[in-house]
């Protein structure tokens, strides 16, 4: 008989750990949740209230105005984040959040905000979920963790090319900074930093195609599974 269970996929930015978790959901007839997403939302919504990163109570009063939802698009095929009930799924991936987001990622009561919703959505399993504390803090127990790696180089190439269709203006050295810096908040900070559970199993994808990546996910998630 199949079981329903939960996927956990951490990772550094821009490794294709969404490209991956979508396939494994779409598959599996599972929920797909973006937690990264969640972030730049909050994030957004900061900037344009101004709030100040140094003052708890502004974070705080803002977090208590900020209603996140997932919306399944059946055009675009994915699941599209609400912020008060405006679609911020594309607004989301500019370079102005992604240039503040793993500052405001790093602040407790925003953590606490986002996980709590985060173990709530996978409280029925059948979910897969892609993050960077996925596998050590919001489901420790999740019974497949997947921990995600690729070149620098190669990371750095994948991510231009996505954000340079939307504004050719942006510079291979724009990106490669933001994916370092992100990268090195991420894993440095002091709550829940970015690290490899010690049950997850990594996935250097620098010399896989993403259908023999798939390939290799979806088999270990059907032994889970079956
Ligand atoms: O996954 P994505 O690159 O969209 O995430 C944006 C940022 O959100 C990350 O650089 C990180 O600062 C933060 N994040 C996090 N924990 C997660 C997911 C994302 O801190 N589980």
């Amino acid at each position: 008989m199949a079981k329903k269970i939960v996927i956990t996929i951490d990772g550094w930015s821009s490794c294709g750990k969404s490209t991956l978790a979508k396939q494994l959901a779409k598959e599996l007839g599972y929920v797909y949740v973006d937690s990264g997403a969640m972030y730049r939302a909050i994030t957004l919504f900061f900037l344009r209230t101004n709030v100040d990163l140094a003052s708890k109570k502004e974070i705080k009063e803002a977090l208590q105005n900020i209603s996140l939802e997932f919306i399944f698009n059946s055009t675009s095929g994915n699941s599209e984040i609400y912020l008060n009930s405006e679609n911020v799924e594309y607004l989301i991936r500019d370079m102005f959040i992604a240039e503040k987001v793993s500052d405001v990622a790093a602040i407790k009561e925003v953590r606490e905000f986002a996980v709590a919703q985060q173990q709530k959505m996978g409280a029925k399993k059948g979910i897969v979920m892609d993050g960077r504390d996925i596998g050590t803090v919001v489901f420790p127990k999740a019974e497949l963790k997947l921990f995600m790696t690729a070149d620098s180089a190669i990371r750095v190439q994948r991510r231009f090319k996505e954000l340079y269709e939307k504004n050719p203006n942006i510079t291979i050295e724009e990106v490669k900074d933001n994916l370092e810096l992100r990268d090195y908040i991420d894993s440095n900070r002091e709550i829940s930093p970015l690290r490899r559970a010690e049950d997850a199993i990594e996935l250097d994808n620098t010399n896989l195609s993403e259908s023999q990546q798939f390939l290799k996910a979806i088999d270990m998630a059907k032994e889970k599974i079956y």
